[in-house]
């Protein structure tokens, strides 16, 4: 396969739609071998249909020891992206210590875990690259109703600067991609949850500078 990421090998999460599918595919189709994962065996499913060189495995990111394993399996990729990441919806006062646990688990805890188990193999085999999925509700801006997303995402860009500091001199690149509001299947449903989709999807443009949303690709790219 040839490509600019030709004989690079790439472990991704959360690739079954959104940011995380469309990722994968653009690293596949940029000649890099993929392990794209998602919790969900029937998004998965699909994006194998779309590129049959792309292999799939079941993974959710509050797991550590399914993390552990696919880790040891592997051993050492070139790249690690970070795409899961879940939306609690509302203010402090709308969040319980479950909504907290939960956030911080699948948006961060993951980043850890994730990192924690590829890092040791990528540093002997003389470096890669680590990338993160944040968002600009973090420590840039503040949205509406996104108060522990914000606070998850955040963590995120805290996260990244610290392993990129440590590791550096190992031949680690971190970074953090911070996206404005993607176009992804989960936003569609957020906005139909609230019953007025047009109103909700008229709201949401206003706020973006661009005056549209991005799509899953632009991130990806
Ligand atoms: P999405 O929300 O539509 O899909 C999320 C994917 O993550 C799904 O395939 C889901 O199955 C998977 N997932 C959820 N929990 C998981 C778990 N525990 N283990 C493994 N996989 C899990 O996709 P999206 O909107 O493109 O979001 C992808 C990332 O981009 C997220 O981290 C999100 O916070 C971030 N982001 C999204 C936007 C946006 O507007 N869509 C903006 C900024 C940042």
């Amino acid at each position: 396969m040839s490509g600019r990421l030709a004989g690079k090998t790439i472990f991704a999460t959360a690739s079954g739609q959104g940011i995380g599918r469309a990722a994968a595919l653009a690293f596949a189709n940029e000649g890099a071998r993929v392990i794209a994962t998602d919790v969900n065996p029937e998004t998965l499913a699909t994006l194998e249909d779309e590129n049959a060189d792309i292999q799939t495995r079941v993974l959710d990111v509050t797991d550590g020891a399914g993390i552990a394993k696919i880790a040891a399996e592997l051993g050492a990729v070139d790249v690690v992206f970070n795409c899961a990441g879940y939306v609690h919806n509302g203010t402090i006062l709308d969040c319980d210590e479950a909504d907290w646990a939960r956030s911080f688990d699948v948006n961060i805890k993951s980043m850890y875990r994730v990192i924690k188990a590829f890092l040791p193999a990528m540093i002997d085999a003389g470096g890669g690259g680590i990338v993160n999925i944040s968002s600009v509700a973090s420590s840039i801006t503040a949205a509406p109703n996104r108060f522990v997303y914000g606070a998850t995402k955040a963590a995120v860009i805290g996260l990244t600067k610290a392993i990129a500091v440590d590791f550096v001199g190992k031949n680690i690149r971190c970074n953090a991609v911070c996206p404005g509001t993607v176009d992804s299947p989960s936003i569609n449903e957020r906005m139909a949850a609230t019953g007025d989709y047009e109103g909700m999807r008229a709201k949401f443009l206003e706020r973006q500078p661009m005056g549209r949303f991005a799509s899953p690709e632009e991130v990806a790219s």
